[in-house]
This record gives structure tokens, C-alpha cells and sequence, in this order.
């Protein structure tokens, strides 16, 4: 296939570097596509949980799924339970499931909330997914009902790259090793070539930056000013670090806790279990907050914890000159929905759909492309948002702070929306559906002020049955579900 870009340079194997890689390979032949990487500078080795859309990545890119759950030591996600954030002691599912009808006199979480049954416990016990999750139960769908609900995966970040990487080279991409240590631009600002510190150049017409949080030629060379997330999400630091497994059964779901300054997530692979705490350095200092992370683990650590910082936000532009930024280079979402890998898929589908033609996009296009991946990170950050300003705790100055701060216009409007009228209001690029809105107000208790007249079409008790018979029924199916680690084991053919 042609394509305007005969020679296209990836900075940084990591996972979004082997990511471009493989799909430029796969989906460009007709270019070449080198990938300069440094193993004394090493990879970011963090990102374990998933979103569903990476089994789209997959799936375009030919990767069987045991294949990748055998080489990375994966397991099945069918999303993540927060605990303590509504207030201690209190736990709630976003799984990646529907709640079915959001509207109208069916509409499930409005009949839900009419019928105010204490006996039918949570919202999440009407989404077959929350239900699995709940009983450490796990099935793919079956192939004619793919759409029932939907599952992402764990795996471990250290060897997806690797795994990638051998997929990139069979398919023609080629791996320079080597320290960049000088990225040169021509005079009408787009980048020429770059210098390995052993004197080599590596050039190329595209450069796809994934060097990381370095942002080499973005951030460094382009000096691509950053539009900064911190005032509404101002955690900056993360202890990292693996344990061994221990206690019942392997979880289909990442646990997310509420902590004093930050929170903690637990992620479990089939080999070990991931672990991290994410905090704010203006509430809590590192010592306290490693301690804090050690305290809570289920098993022995099996590493000396690790410390990462970070600042939330990301490049005001993806796309200048020749340069596209994918992964951390471009920007970073504090990892609370597992949405950076998301975000390197969304940007990456979409560079292959202007490179595709086979002529260079228009500046009006790549302007297009920069507002769209813009977008894209005010939605997500907005719904991050979501899960701190409906605390009800007040135990800590940061969530005293997260549930008294200023929000940004898009989310107070769906915030007011949602209130007053009972509408999950979604704008163009949004990174979740209206479900995991729900799914989040619902968990955090924050329900619309009225009930829509329109639900008493059904009478009550057709709806109070209703509900009773779904939440059993998912009840019942689940019991006969395999366990999470039974079906793993049946996949990988072990
Ligand atoms: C605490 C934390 C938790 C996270 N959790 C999640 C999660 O659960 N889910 C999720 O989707 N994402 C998560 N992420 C984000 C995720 O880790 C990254 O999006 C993903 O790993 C991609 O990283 P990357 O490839 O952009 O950068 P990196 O992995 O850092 O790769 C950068 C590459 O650039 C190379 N490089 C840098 N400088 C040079 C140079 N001078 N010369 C040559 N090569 C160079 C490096 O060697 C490396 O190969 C998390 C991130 C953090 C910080």
C-alpha cells in the first residue's frame, strides 16, 4: 500500500512504542518503520490494567488472545471496584457492562431508584458483569451474544512491550538500540534527524515520539508548551510495587481503595499481584505515603517499592510539523480508569486513518486531530473528576478539598444536568458511555433530584418484579459460571 510517509521513525519502545510499531507495520506496509530504543534507559514498566478496546487493537492487528494472556501473564478485567471513596467502608463496581435502558418508562436505573426496594441491595446487582466480579466468576460471552457485556485484561507492563516487539519485527518493522542524544530540526521547525550518542543518525519523513515522560522531541525539541490537569487532579507521585499472591481466589476486577492522600490499586496477574499508590505530594510526604502502600498489601512484596512522578495533563498539540506524540510523551491521565494505553489507541487509530490515503493530511486535518485528542483527555479527566467531587468524606484535606473545589464548565454542566433532569448528558469524544457515568453516580450515591413522571407508565409492582427477576436471574447464571482462574486455565490450555 502507498502512503505519503515513506519512512516513519518510532522514539521509545514502550508500550505505546511497540503499539505504533506493530499497527504501523500491519497496517502500512508500504512504509518503513524503524523504532530507536535505549535498555539503559529502560521503559516506564507501569500500566498493568486495561480498557476493553485494547481486544480492538488485537483483533486489527491479527494477536490471538491466549497468545498474549500466555506472554504476559495476563488475566481477564471485567472492570474495577472502588473502595472508600463515597465514604469508608463503602464499596461499588464499575464493570465494563450496561445497565440496559437508560431512558424512557423502562428505563432500569430510574424504576431502580422509584421502587427504593432495600431488598434488591445495589444498582450493580442488576449488570451481569458487577455480579461476576462480585463472586470472582469469569466466561468470554458467547460468540453470538458478544455485545452482553464487555471485558478488558491485566498484564504485565514489563513484558507487553517485549511481547509486541517480536510481533513488530516479524512484520517487517526494524529496532535501532541506542541513546538519542540530539534531535535536529530544519529551519521550518519540523525535526530533520536524530543523533545516537555512538555518532549514528536515524532519519525519517514521520517521527512518532513515545519516548515517555522525556517527551524528546514534543516536549523537548518541539517545546510543545503542556496544559496542565493538577488544580482538579492533583495527585503527582506513585509507589509501585509486585506482590505474591495470597487469599482466596483470583479477582476478575482491579480494586481501587480510597486512601488518605491519593489511593491505592491492586491489580492480580497469574504470576503476582500488582500494586501501587497513587498520591498527592501536597498532602502526603513519600516515606509516609510508601508505608501506607506496604500496609495494605495482601502478600510479601516481592521488590523494593518504586517511585514515579508525574504531573496530569498533556501537550497543548499531538501533531506538529512531523512529529506525533503517542503514550506519555503526549500527556498522562492519573491512572484511575486505566485509560492511558486507551488514550495511545485513540490517537494511534487515528494517525493510521489519515496516513492510509497515502497522501500527507492537510494542516486542517492535523489541526482537527490535535483539537479531537484534546477532547478526548477533558472527557476522560472529567470523569475522573467524577469519582473525588462526590465524596461524602471529609476525613482528609484532600478529599475535603476534592469535594469542595471549582469544576471544570463540561463536567458541571453534565453534573447539572444529570441533577435536574435525570440525563447523562455525552459530548463528542468521550473516552466512556453514558453506563459508566451511571455506574459512577450511582456508586457515589448521587442520584437526579426528581423522578421522570414518564416511569410510572409501569405500575410498581410490574417494575419491583421486574428487577427482582433480573437481579436473580444474573444471580443464578453467575453461580454456574466457572471461576475466574478455572476458565484462565482453560484458555491458556493449562
Ligand atoms: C503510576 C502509573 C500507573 C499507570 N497505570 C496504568 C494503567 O493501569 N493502565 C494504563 O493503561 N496505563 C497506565 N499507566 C500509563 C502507562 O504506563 C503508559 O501509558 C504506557 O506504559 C506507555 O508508556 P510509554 O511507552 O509512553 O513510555 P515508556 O514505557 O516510558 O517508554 C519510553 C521509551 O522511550 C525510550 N527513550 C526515552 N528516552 C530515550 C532516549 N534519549 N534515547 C532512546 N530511547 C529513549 C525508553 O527507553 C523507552 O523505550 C500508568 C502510568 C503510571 C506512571
Amino acid at each position: 500500500m502507498n502512503t505519503a510517509y515513506k519512512r516513519i521513525v518510532v522514539v521509545g519502545g514502550g508500550t505505546a512504542g511497540w503499539m505504533a510499531a506493530t499497527s504501523l507495520a500491519t497496517a502500512l506496509p508500504g512504509s518503513t518503520v524503524e523504532l530507536v530504543e535505549s535498555e539503559a534507559i529502560g521503559i516506564v514498566g507501569v500500566g498493568e490494567a486495561t480498557f476493553p478496546m485494547l481486544r480492538d487493537f488485537h483483533k486489527l492487528n491479527r494477536i490471538a488472545e491466549a497468545d498474549f494472556l500466555r506472554a504476559t501473564n495476563g488475566t481477564f478485567k471485567l472492570g474495577i471496584e472502588f473502595r472508600d471513596w463515597r465514604a469508608k467502608g463503602h464499596r461499588f463496581f464499575h464493570t465494563f457492562g450496561n445497565f440496559d435502558d437508560l431512558a424512557g418508562p423502562a428505563c432500569l436505573w430510574g424504576q431502580y431508584r422509584r421502587v427504593d426496594d432495600p431488598a434488591l441491595g445495589a444498582l450493580g446487582e442488576q449488570c451481569l458483569p458487577s455480579v461476576m466480579a462480585s463472586q470472582g466468576r469469569f466466561v468470554t460471552p458467547p460468540a453470538d451474544q458478544a455485545g452482553l457485556f464487555n471485558y478488558a485484561y491485566h498484564f504485565d507492563a514489563s513484558l507487553y512491550a517485549g511481547f509486541l516487539r517480536g510481533i513488530a519485527l516479524s512484520r517487517g518493522a526494524g529496532r535501532t538500540e541506542g541513546r538519542i542524544v540530539e534531535v535536529r530540526r530544519r529551519a521550518d521547525g519540523s525535526v530533520d534527524h536524530l543523533k545516537l550518542e555512538d555518532g549514528r543518525v536515524v532519519a525519517g519523513d514521520l517521527y512518532i515520539d513515545c519516548s515517555g515522560f522525556a517527551s524528546l522531541l514534543l516536549g523537548r525539541a518541539l517545546e510543545e508548551p503542556f496544559v496542565d490537569f493538577s488544580r482538579w487532579l492533583p495527585v503527582d507521585r506513585a509507589w509501585a510495587v509486585p506482590s505474591k499472591p495470597s487469599g482466596p481466589g483470583l479477582a476478575p476486577h482491579t480494586v481501587a481503595t480510597a486512601l488518605e492522600a491519593g489511593w491505592s490499586w491492586r491489580i492480580p496477574l497469574s504470576s503476582r499481584v500488582g500494586n501501587g499508590h497513587v498520591f498527592s505530594s501536597r498532602y502526603i510526604d513519600e516515606d509516609r505515603a510508601r508505608t501506607q502502600l506496604l500496609d495494605q498489601l495482601d502478600g510479601p512484596a516481592l521488590a523494593e517499592p518504586r517511585l514515579l512522578r508525574f504531573t496530569t495533563g498533556h501537550r497543548e498539540r499531538f501533531w506538529v510539523h512531523n512529529v506525533v506524540g503517542l503514550g506519555l510523551s503526549s500527556g498522562f491521565l492519573e491512572p484511575l480508569e486505566s485509560t492511558s494505553i486507551l488514550l495511545i489507541q485513540r490517537g494511534l487509530g487515528k494517525v493510521i486513518e489519515l496516513l492510509l490515503p497515502g497522501a500527507r493530511p492537510a494542516a486542517a486535518v492535523v489541526a482537527s486531530y490535535n483539537r479531537g485528542m484534546a477532547r478526548v483527555f477533558e472527557r476522560i479527566r472529567d470523569f475522573i473528576i467524577l469519582h473525588y467531587c462526590l465524596t461524602e468524606r471529609r476525613d482528609s484535606a484532600l478529599w475535603r478539598d476534592m469535594a469542595s473545589m471549582e469544576l471544570p464548565e463540561t463536567l458541571d454542566f453534565k453534573l447539572h444536568a444529570w441533577r435536574q433532569t435525570g440525563s447523562l448528558n455525552m459530548y463528542g469524544e468521550e473516552g466512556f458511555e453514558a453506563t459508566s457515568w451511571l455506574a459512577i453516580h450511582a456508586g457515589m450515591g448521587n442520584w437526579p433530584l426528581r423522578a421522570d413522571p414518564v416511569l410510572a407508565e409501569v405500575p410498581r409492582a410490574e417494575a419491583l418484579q421486574a428487577l427482582h427477576q433480573r437481579r436473580d436471574h444474573f444471580a443464578a447464571v453467575v453461580a454456574g459460571m466457572p471461576t475466574h482462574e478455572a476458565f484462565l486455565r482453560h484458555v491458556l490450555g493449562r
